[in-house]
């Protein structure tokens, strides 16, 4: 697992098990792919996944899995 210290300064905690500040997501695409009842770990391995800061909200993408470095997505300022 990779380590992530956010634009804020804060090193985000990945590793923790279950993480909380991980989230996991698929595109409709992928999800269309599945039939019937999925297994757990099927679904598990076609999903990115994204972790948010902790302290500034920002997000960091896996669009390309673990081997690729993350997006940067920072909130808008209201
Ligand atoms: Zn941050």
């Amino acid at each position: 697992m990779p380590k992530i210290q956010c634009t804020c300064g804060n090193m985000l905690r990945m590793g923790d098990i279950p993480c909380k500040i991980q989230y996991m997501f698929i595109s409709d695409t992928d999800f269309d792919e599945l039939q019937g009842a999925v297994d757990a770990e099927e679904l598990y391995l076609k999903m990115k996944m994204f972790f948010q800061c902790d302290s500034c909200s920002r997000l960091w993408v896996y669009w390309n899995g673990f081997d690729n470095p993350p997006k940067e997505y920072a909130p808008a300022i209201d």
